[in-house]
C-alpha cells in the first residue's frame, strides 16, 4: 500500500493551501490563530465564501453540491483547513443532517433543505441526548404522538449545542413505547421557532456558552418533517453517528496546536535560553509528533481500505481514529497549557468570546486554559472513549 500523495494530490494540496491563505478574512484568521470563539455571523460569512468556491460540502454527492473528490483529496482538504487554521463548517449541517437527508430524505426535503444547509441559511442543532440517554441513547424518553398531520412532542433534550443559534433541530423522539427501545424511535426535523420550545444555556468548564438544555412542551411538528419511516429513526441515527465519528480524529488541528506550542516556546525564556531549546520540552514535542504521525498513517490506511462508513454502519476501525484522535487533541492542548505556564491563568471571557486584544497584548495565552478544558469534551461526544473501547474490543479484537 502506497500512502504517499501523488503529484496531482500535491498540486491539489497547494491549491487548497493557497485558497485558505487568501480567502480567509483576516479578522476570522486571527481569531482562529488565537483560539477565540467565532460568532454566528463569522461562521456564516466563512461558510458563504466556501460555498461560493464550491467547497462548503466536499463529501456530499456531486448531485447535491459535493465535489466528487476522492477520499484522499477530502482528507487533504480537511487537514489544510485545520492547519490554516480556518473554521470548520458547521458539523451538524455538513457531516450530520446533510448526509442523512441525502440518504433518507424525500425529494422535496432534499430540494428545500440541502442548498440552505450548505450555505448555512439554515443552522441545525442536534437534539439526541437527554437526561439518562447519552451513551445509552436508545433509552430516550421524549415522546411524540401523532395527531392528524402533526406530531405533538413533549420531553427534554440535554447538551443541545448551538441551539441558541439554530433555526432548525434534528430530533430523535419515541413514537412507540411498547416495542424494543431501538424499534420505537422516529427522526424529526423541528423548526426552532415553533411554540413550546424553551432553550436554557449551560455554561461549561471553559466559562463559555456553547451548549444548552432544551424543553419541549406540546411542540407541533408536521409529518412532512419526518425523515424516512416512523419508528425507523434509530437506523438513520446510526448512519449519522458513523459520519460524526469519521471526522473526529482532527490530526490537522493537533498538528497546528503543537506547531503553535513550538512557536511560543521559541519566544519564552527558560533557564539560560529559550523554552524551545530545552531538552525535556523537545522530547515531549517529539513524542507527541510521533504519535500524531502514527494516527495520520492509520487514518490514511482506513481511507485506503475504504470508507469510514460501510453499509450504513460506522466502520469499527473509525473508533480507533476517534479514540486516539481525541486523546492527542487533549495532549496537544495540555502541551500548550504547560508552555504558557502562569500566563495561562488569566481568564478573559470577553477575549475568548472574540473581543479585541488588550493593549498589553498578553492575551495570547488567555484562551489556552479555557480551550484545554473545552477539549475535554471530545472524549465524551460522538460516543465516549469508553464506548469506543467496547466497540474495538468486540468488533475489531473479537473479545
Ligand atoms: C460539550 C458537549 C456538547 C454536546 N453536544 C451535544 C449535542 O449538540 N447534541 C446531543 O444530542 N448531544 C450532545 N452532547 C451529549 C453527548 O453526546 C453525551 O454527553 C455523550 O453521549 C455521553 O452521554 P452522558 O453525558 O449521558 O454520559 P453517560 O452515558 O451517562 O456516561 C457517563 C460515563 O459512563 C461511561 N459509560 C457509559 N456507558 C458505558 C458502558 N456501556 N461501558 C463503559 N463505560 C460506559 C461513559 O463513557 C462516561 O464516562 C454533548 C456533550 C457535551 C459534553
Amino acid at each position: 500500500m502506497d500512502l504517499r500523495f501523488t503529484d496531482e494530490e500535491i498540486a491539489f494540496r497547494d491549491e487548497v493551501r493557497h485558497f485558505f491563505r487568501t480567502a480567509l478574512p483576516p479578522d476570522i484568521a486571527r481569531k482562529c490563530l488565537f483560539g477565540q470563539r467565532l460568532s454566528r455571523e463569522e461562521l456564516v460569512r466563512w461558510t458563504r465564501i466556501l460555498f461560493a468556491r464550491g467547497w462548503a460540502t466536499p463529501a456530499w454527492s456531486p448531485e447535491w453540491g459535493g465535489t466528487g473528490w476522492s477520499a484522499v483529496k477530502q482528507y487533504i482538504f480537511k487537514e489544510e483547513l485545520h492547519m490554516a487554521p480556518a473554521p470548520e463548517p458547521l458539523s451538524f449541517n455538513v457531516n450530520m443532517i446533510g448526509p442523512v437527508l441525502i440518504a433518507f430524505g424525500t425529494e422535496a426535503q432534499k430540494r428545500h433543505f440541502l442548498p440552505r444547509i450548505a450555505r448555512l441559511d439554515d443552522w441545525f442543532c442536534q437534539g439526541f441526548s437527554e437526561p439518562g440517554a447519552g451513551s445509552d441513547l436508545a433509552s430516550l424518553r421524549t415522546q411524540a404522538r401523532l395527531e392528524g398531520d402533526h406530531y405533538i412532542v413533549n420531553g427534554q433534550k440535554l447538551w443541545t449545542s448551538t441551539a441558541h443559534h439554530a433555526n432548525w433541530c434534528f430530533l430523535l423522539v419515541r413514537t412507540d413505547p411498547a416495542v424494543k427501545k431501538q424499534a420505537g424511535i422516529t427522526y424529526l426535523l423541528m423548526d426552532m421557532q415553533s411554540p413550546g420550545i424553551t432553550v436554557r444555556p449551560i455554561t461549561t468548564i471553559d466559562g463559555y456558552h456553547e451548549t444548552n438544555e432544551m424543553f419541549l412542551e406540546n411542540v407541533r411538528i408536521p409529518v412532512v418533517n419526518r425523515i424516512g419511516e416512523e419508528n425507523k429513526g434509530w437506523d438513520y441515527a446510526k448512519y449519522l453517528l458513523g459520519h460524526e465519528r469519521s471526522g473526529i480524529a482532527r490530526v490537522g488541528i493537533s498538528k497546528m496546536r503543537v506547531q503553535r506550542a513550538k512557536d511560543l516556546a521559541a519566544r519564552i525564556p527558560a533557564g539560560d535560553g529559550m523554552l524551545g531549546e530545552d531538552t525535556g520540552f523537545r522530547e515531549r514535542v517529539a513524542a507527541l509528533e510521533v504519535e500524531l504521525k502514527a494516527l495520520e498513517l492509520t487514518q490514511m490506511r482506513v481511507i485506503a481500505e475504504g470508507a469510514t462508513v460501510t453499509k450504513g454502519r460506522p466502520d469499527p476501525k473509525s473508533s480507533i481514529l476517534k479514540l486516539k484522535g481525541s486523546e492527542l487533541q487533549q495532549a496537544a492542548t495540555e502541551l500548550l497549557l504547560e508552555v504558557a505556564g502562569y500566563a495561562a491563568m488569566e481568564f478573559d471571557l470577553p477575549f475568548l468570546s472574540g473581543a479585541a486584544m488588550s493593549e498589553s497584548g498578553v492575551d495570547w495565552a488567555a484562551t489556552i486554559a479555557p480551550n484545554h478544558y473545552w477539549v475535554r469534551h471530545v472524549s465524551i461526544v460522538g460516543g465516549s472513549n469508553e464506548i469506543q473501547r467496547n466497540i474495538l474490543a468486540k468488533s475489531v479484537l473479537g473479545l
